[in-house]
C-alpha cells in the first residue's frame, strides 16, 4: 500500500518507476485492511504525525477523484465523518477526556467533539442502538474508502504513467551500482538511480542493506464481513463499517502474536460481541468471509520516512495507516526522491529516534 502510493507519485511526477512486490504469499497488511481515513485517534503526543493524517484526509477527496479519471477505478471514498463509540459510562469518560486531552495538543485543529446516544441514534436511524451504547467521539475529519480498489487504482496509475509493476519478485540484496543502485532478486536484477524500500513487515531487512535500522513489527488483525444489505450505516466507526457495496465490516483484534495470520474463534467471538452490544440487529445478518492480516508497527506506531546517509538515493518509508496517508504519500515523495527537498514536517519521523542509548 505505501509502495504503491509512493510509486504512483512518484510515476505520475515523470520518473521511470519500476515497483517490485514480493507477491501473493508474502505478509500483507493491505489485504487485511478496514478502509478507514481516520485521523480523530491519529498523534495524541505526536502532533506532525496529526498534521500529516489531516493533510492526507484534506487531500483525499481530489486523490480519489485523479484516480477515477486516470484510471476510472472508483474507490468509494466518502468523507461524512466518523464514530467511535464508547460502551457505557467508563468509556464515554475515557472518549470526553481523549478529546479535551487532544484539543489542548491541536486547539482549533481538532475538530472532534462528543455525542450522546440520542445524537448516535440520529445519525443512524435504521439501526437501533444496543443498551450499553451511552455515546460516541463524532469527527467530521473521517471518511472511508475501498481499500482493495484503492490498490488497484495505484498499481493501475503507474503503468498509465509508463511504470512497470512486477509481482513475484522478493527483493534479496540490494547494492552500489555507480551513482545508483543494483537490487537483485530470485531471477532479475534491476538498476535504478534511487530506491525507495517499503516493504512492510520486509521493511527491517531491507533497509539494513543500505545502513538504515527501521524496528517494525507485526500485529494481528481479525476481521469479518457479512453478507449485503440496505444502507445500515451512513457513517463509518472504528471496527464497523458498511461497504459501498452493502457488506458490514466488523472488526478488529490488535493481537501480539508474532507472523501468525490464522484466524481465531476467540477473536470472531471478541469482535462480533462487541458489534452487537453496539447494534443488536447485526447478529441477524451472515457473514460471508472472516479473515486475519497483520499490522506493519513501529515501535511508537508512527511513521518512518527516511534518506539513508551512508546510502544517498536509498529512501525508507513504512507506516501503520497506509490507507489514511495513502494521498500525503503520493504527493510528499516525489519533491523529497527526484529533487532532494526534504519535506516540511518530516524531521520526526527518522529512524534515529528509536535508537537511545541505555543509561546507567
Ligand atoms: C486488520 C487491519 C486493518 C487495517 N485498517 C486500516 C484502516 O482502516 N486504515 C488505514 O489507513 N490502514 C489500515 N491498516 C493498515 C494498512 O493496511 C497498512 O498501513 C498498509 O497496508 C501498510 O502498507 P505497507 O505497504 O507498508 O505494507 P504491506 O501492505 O504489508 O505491504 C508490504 C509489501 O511489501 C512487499 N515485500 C516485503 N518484502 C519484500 C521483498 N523482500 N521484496 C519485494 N517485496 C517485498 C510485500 O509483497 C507486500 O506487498 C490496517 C491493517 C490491518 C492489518
Amino acid at each position: 500500500m505505501v509502495g504503491a502510493a509512493i510509486g504512483y507519485g512518484l510515476a505520475s511526477a515523470g520518473a521511470r518507476v519500476s515497483v517490485l512486490d514480493e507477491g501473493d504469499t508474502a505478509f500483507r497488511a493491505a489485504r487485511g485492511n478496514f478502509g478507514l481515513t481516520w485521523v480523530q485517534s491519529k498523534g495524541l503526543g505526536a502532533h506532525p504525525y496529526f498534521r500529516l493524517s489531516l493533510e492526507s484526509v484534506d487531500a483525499w477527496g481530489a486523490f480519489a477523484d485523479e484516480l477515477r479519471e486516470r484510471t476510472g477505478v472508483d474507490v468509494a471514498f466518502r468523507r461524512d465523518g466518523g464514530l467511535i463509540l464508547a460502551l457505557g459510562e467508563a468509556e464515554a469518560a475515557e472518549r470526553r477526556d481523549f478529546i479535551a486531552r487532544f484539543r489542548h495538543q491541536a486547539a482549533n485543529d481538532y475538530d472532534c467533539r462528543f455525542i450522546d446516544r440520542a445524537a448516535v441514534q440520529e445519525l443512524h436511524p435504521a439501526a437501533p442502538l444496543g443498551e450499553s451504547v451511552t455515546g460516541a467521539s463524532f469527527s467530521p475529519m473521517d471518511g472511508h474508502a475501498n481499500p482493495l480498489f484503492l490498490l488497484r487504482a495505484m498499481v493501475t496509475g503507474i503503468g498509465h504513467s509508463g511504470g512497470t509493476f512486477h509481482p513475484g519478485q522478493t527483493v534479496q540484496t540490494i547494492a552500489r551500482a555507480g551513482s545508483g543502485y543494483v537490487v537483485t532478486t530470485a531471477t532479475k536484477s534491476f538498476e535504478a538511480e534511487k530506491i525507495v524500500i517499503a516493504a512492510g513487515l520486509g521493511t527491517r531487512q531491507l533497509a539494513e542493506m543500505v545502513g538504515l535500522d527501521v524496528p517494525v513489527r507485526g500485529q494481528r488483525g481479525q476481521l469479518i464481513a457479512t453478507e449485503r444489505t440496505s444502507e445500515i450505516f451512513r457513517y463509518p466507526m472504528s471496527g464497523l463499517r458498511q461497504t459501498a457495496e452493502g457488506s458490514v465490516l466488523i472488526g478488529y483484534t490488535q493481537e501480539d502474536v508474532g507472523l501468525n495470520t490464522d484466524t481465531t474463534a476467540a477473536g470472531m467471538r471478541q469482535i462480533t460481541r462487541r458489534a452487537i452490544a453496539s447494534f443488536p440487529q447485526l447478529a441477524g445478518l451472515r457473514f460471508v468471509r472472516a479473515w486475519a492480516a497483520l499490522r506493519v508497527l513501529t515501535p511508537d506506531g508512527r511513521p518512518v520516512y527516511a534518506q539513508s546517509t551512508t546510502h544517498p538515493g536509498a529512501f525508507v518509508a513504512t507506516c501503520h495507516s497506509g490507507v489514511t496517508l495513502a494521498a500525503a504519500h503520493a504527493r510528499r515523495f516525489p519533491a523529497w526522491v527526484l529533487e532532494g527537498r526534504f519535506p516540511a514536517g518530516f524531521e520526526t519521523f527518522t529512524a534515529e529516534r528509536f535508537h537511545v542509548q541505555a543509561t546507567v
